[in-house]
């Protein structure tokens, strides 16, 4: 058998070529028309084909911003605004005695008089901080509150309860860590951070907590 040409082998490749880039724009382009519908919408259509596209953005979002010498937080809020929104649809599904609210202890005054268990602090009421103000109103949506120190406190509550759905709150690098470390463990998670960063004494916008919390399917469809 002949052997083919300098000239066919490269005209063949330049037709897979050709078909790849073009597999990749049209991709690239129903991507954008789905983000946009989604956006324009308030929900998001096809997860499975947008999740990939937002995390190739988020990556070209960051070599961008990189180079732009954008803050490296300006990416985590905008990576976390992201997982958010992308996780409502599904997370507003699961029933309230299925989610689970993750405190961080820096919440807590200094003179916080609780001690810690296995099930991380228990809040005493006895309002020194918004935790004692908030919890009881958080715990009756149904759902359960923890305020723990570390994320391994975390993983062990959601081996004990298994809740379907997390909120977790901390502050930005934590909440990024928490929804990255969630989506490896195929769990769904809604981030709200902190207002003020610190280790003691940080403070929260507890009325967005609720709003994450108390998130209901839309009626809109
Ligand atoms: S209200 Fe609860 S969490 Fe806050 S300081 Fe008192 S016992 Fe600690």
């Amino acid at each position: 058998m002949p052997l083919p040409s300098f000239d066919s082998v490269m005209a063949f490749v330049g037709y897979a070529l050709l078909a790849v880039v073009s597999f990749i724009l049209i991709l690239g382009l129903l991507m954008l028309l789905v983000a946009l519908v989604s956006m324009r919408r308030g929900r998001f259509y096809l997860p499975w084909l947008l999740r990939p596209g937002l995390i190739m953005l988020e990556g070209m979002a960051k070599t961008i911003w990189k180079i732009g010498k954008v803050d490296d937080r300006e990416i985590s809020a905008f990576s976390i605004r992201m997982r958010n929104q992308l996780n409502r649809d599904r997370f507003s599904k699961v029933p309230m005695k299925d989610r689970a609210v993750f405190l961080p202890q820096c919440l807590r005054s200094a003179d916080c008089p609780s001690h810690l268990t296995t099930e991380g602090l228990v809040c005493k009421r006895c309002m020194r901080c918004d935790i004692g103000r908030s919890i009881d109103e958080l715990e009756a949506q149904g759902c359960r509150v923890f305020i723990v120190p570390g994320s391994t406190f975390l993983t062990r509550m959601v081996k004990k309860y298994r809740p379907q759905a997390i909120i977790g709150v901390g502050c930005l690098m934590e909440v990024k860590e928490g929804l990255d470390m969630l989506e490896r463990k195929n769990l769904l998670g809604i981030g709200v951070v902190t207002t003020k960063d610190g280790c003691v004494e940080t403070t929260l916008d507890w009325s967005a907590l609720m709003e994450a919390v108390t998130i209901k399917p839309s009626t809109d469809h």
